[in-house]
């Protein structure tokens, strides 16, 4: 994976391993300036963030400097490993990493992630997993004026399994989410298309009826392969394991959250906020003012999300912890969700998100029980559930999946990246007033 790194520290010897992670990437199409609320796309059509994953490196990058600090000034034996969550909105990532044995002598993993409040939650994640896989068709072109029966159609295929998969849907367990996009569905209407591709993310909270959900959609597209004399091929793009987090580290985290707090929000950070919601068509609450701390597990699953950090923690002892970088009440996926990074709200929240990490951290370093406790929980779970992804031996990352998108925007996209040596914040080499809450006539 070209955007895959990791980088250790290590001080003495017979110290626990702590991992520090955080997803890294965007969305397509996002494109958005952030500070101002209201459109402005930075690059026309160009990716962007759709959650505010830009922030996530610098939560663990301050936790992990102010705990290096520490650990060299009170001698404290150890290692810091920072790593990064690659294609997270793929869910094309973190497999791949376990099955490659990068956890293999972590301890412990503090995962972290944008939100809008400061909490964290431990057993089954309150959302899915998933398998991402791509469906290729392939049949006969022709003339689909002249001679429109010599032709074998790509895309009836790609259509029928869609209209299969959505009869069947009603027929699934209500826990069940899917979604597909046609990446491919033909080159122009007089020509019959000899290929076409479907992609879809199969989701439930299991791993069993992930890998039952993703039978049932192989077999229809078998179905509809021979409903059209076309042959199909699948490519298994990503996976995502339901969540499974650690309670005593939870509990740790727990405490420091609870010591640390919310950031205390300025007049016009309320403002720029409600500004903002107002946009999306929220609720206009604004940043949020009550601690969200430790949520139990839910009886039922309330979210149909997932995130790969769910492979990471069968692999190791994992918490992942949200920071309040973010405005409550918006869509997700969308230009809007990355508006506040860069301001004074997504400073605030990283700084009291860094605190609970590098507070964790160190409970971790120093509290030889409190690791026993998270191993033998996380020893449990294991007994409990079995981690079974579904990549297959061959299944290799994909990693020229958005090749063309970043060749055509890269070079734009770098005229805009930040000038620490010039600009004392990113706004400011943006030229932006922060709170800018409608365009003004002077740009
Ligand atoms: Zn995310």
């Amino acid at each position: 994976m070209p955007t895959a790194w990791v980088a250790r520290w290590t001080q003495g010897s017979g110290g626990p391993v702590i991992a520090l992670g955080s997803d890294i990437d965007g969305i397509p199409k996002a494109s958005q300036t952030p500070g101002v609320a209201y459109r402005k796309p930075m690059i026309d059509g160009a990716p962007g963030h759709g959650e505010g994953h830009n922030s996530g490196q610098a939560v663990n990058i301050i936790a992990a400097l102010a705990v290096k600090d520490l650990m060299q000034r009170e001698k404290i034996n150890g290692t810091l490993v920072l790593w990064p969550g690659v294609a997270e909105e793929l869910l094309a990532g973190k497999a791949y990493m376990v099955r490659a044995g990068m956890f293999a002598g972590v301890d412990a993993v503090i995962f972290t992630h944008v939100g809008d409040n400061l909490g964290t939650a431990y057993g089954p994640g309150s959302g899915t997993g998933l398998v991402s896989v791509e469906y290729t068709f392939t049949g006969e072109s022709a003339h689909a004026g002249v001679n429109p029966w010599r032709g074998k159609s790509a895309l009836d295929a790609v259509e029928l399994m869609n209209q299969g998969w959505n009869m069947r849907r009603e027929h699934l367990r209500l826990s069940q989410r899917s979604h597909y996009v046609i990446p491919d569905g033909g080159d122009q209407p007089n020509v019959v298309p000899s290929t076409a591709r479907v992609w879809y993310y199969f989701r439930e909270t299991d791993f069993e009826n992930i890998r039952l959900n993703f039978e049932i959609g192989n077999r229809i597209s078998e179905a509809a392969a021979m409903m059209t004399d076309t042959t199909v091929t699948r490519r298994v793009l990503g996976y995502a394991a339901p969540q499974m987090f650690n309670r005593p580290m939870a509990e740790a985290a727990g405490a420091n959250i609870a010591l640390v707090g919310l950031p205390t929000w300025t007049a016009d950070e309320q403002a720029f906020a409600k500004a903002v919601q107002r946009l999306a068509g929220g609720a206009e609450t604004g940043l949020s003012t009550t601690l969200r701390g430790v949520t139990p597990p839910q009886p039922a699953p309330t979210n149909g999300g997932s995130d790969d950090i769910g492979d990471v923690s069968w692999a190791v002892p994992t918490i992942s912890i949200n920071y309040p970088s973010n405005i409550p009440n918006l869509p997700g996926h969308n230009w809007v969700n990355a508006i506040a990074m860069a301001t004074p709200v997504a400073h605030k929240g990283v700084i009291a998100g860094a605190k609970v990490v590098a507070m964790t951290s160190l409970d971790m370093l120093l509290d030889r029980s409190l690791l026993d406790r998270a191993k033998a929980d996380f020893a449990e779970q294991g007994r409990r559930q079995k981690y079974e992804p579904l990549l297959r031996p061959e299944d290799r990352p994909k990693i020229e999946m958005n090749g063309d998108v970043m060749a055509r925007y890269r070079p734009e996209l770098r005229k805009f990246y930040y000038d620490a040596s010039r600009y004392p914040t990113y706004l400011d080499q943006l030229g932006i007033k922060f709170p800018e809450l409608a365009p003004t006539a002077a740009r």
